[in-house]
């Protein structure tokens, strides 16, 4: 049994991963007018992971019998001036993301609600990563994206990265 507060806050994070994927989606929209298709395809993962968030919530409030809420997801009103902008917006994102995240943890607690305490620890491992990933990209910008070489191989390394779906998502979709 879930509480009112501990659904809404769910619903409500539904809404925030939806839109955290918008909010990449643009700036792989960015990258793309600008002809960095590597950077593009770090934000374009990135929009898949970000729906996943969203798939995730949206299961566990079904396998608990809970109704399932969606919000408006508003558009995207950030203007980039430079390449590094939207790796910036990106880190200050996932930090306040993870400030939602544990908001719910720390209601599950209060609550005494175990079970999505449980489930939301994913997440609190999950933004670690985030927040991680997004620092190691404005590092790298800032050590190697300074010549046009440069430039050129990081948007190379950053075009590797593939979308891989994780194993507990994975499993919890494939129910829900
Ligand atoms: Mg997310």
């Amino acid at each position: 049994m879930l509480s009112k507060k501990i659904v809404d806050l769910l619903n409500n994070q539904i809404q925030k991963e939806f839109h955290s994927a918008y909010l990449y989606l643009s700036c792989a929209n960015y990258y793309d007018e600008k002809g960095l298709k590597g950077f593009a395809n770090w934000f374009h993962v990135q929009v898949k992971e970000e729906v996943d968030h969203a798939l995730y919530l949206r299961a566990y409030l079904v396998s608990n019998n809970q109704k399932v809420e969606l919000f408006d997801i508003e558009a995207p009103t950030e203007t980039f001036n430079n390449f590094k902008d939207p790796l910036e917006l990106a880190l200050k994102h996932e930090e306040y993301v993870t400030k939602l995240i544990h908001e719910i943890y720390h209601a599950a607690l209060e609550e005494h609600d175990y079970r999505t305490k449980d489930f939301i620890t994913w997440f609190v491992t999950e933004q670690g990563e985030e927040e991680e990933n997004c620092t190691e990209l404005i590092q790298n910008y800032d050590l190697f994206a300074g010549t046009p070489q440069g430039l050129y191989q990081l948007d190379k390394d950053m075009g590797a990265r593939t979308y891989v779906q994780s194993a507990t998502v994975a499993a919890a979709l494939t129910k829900n």
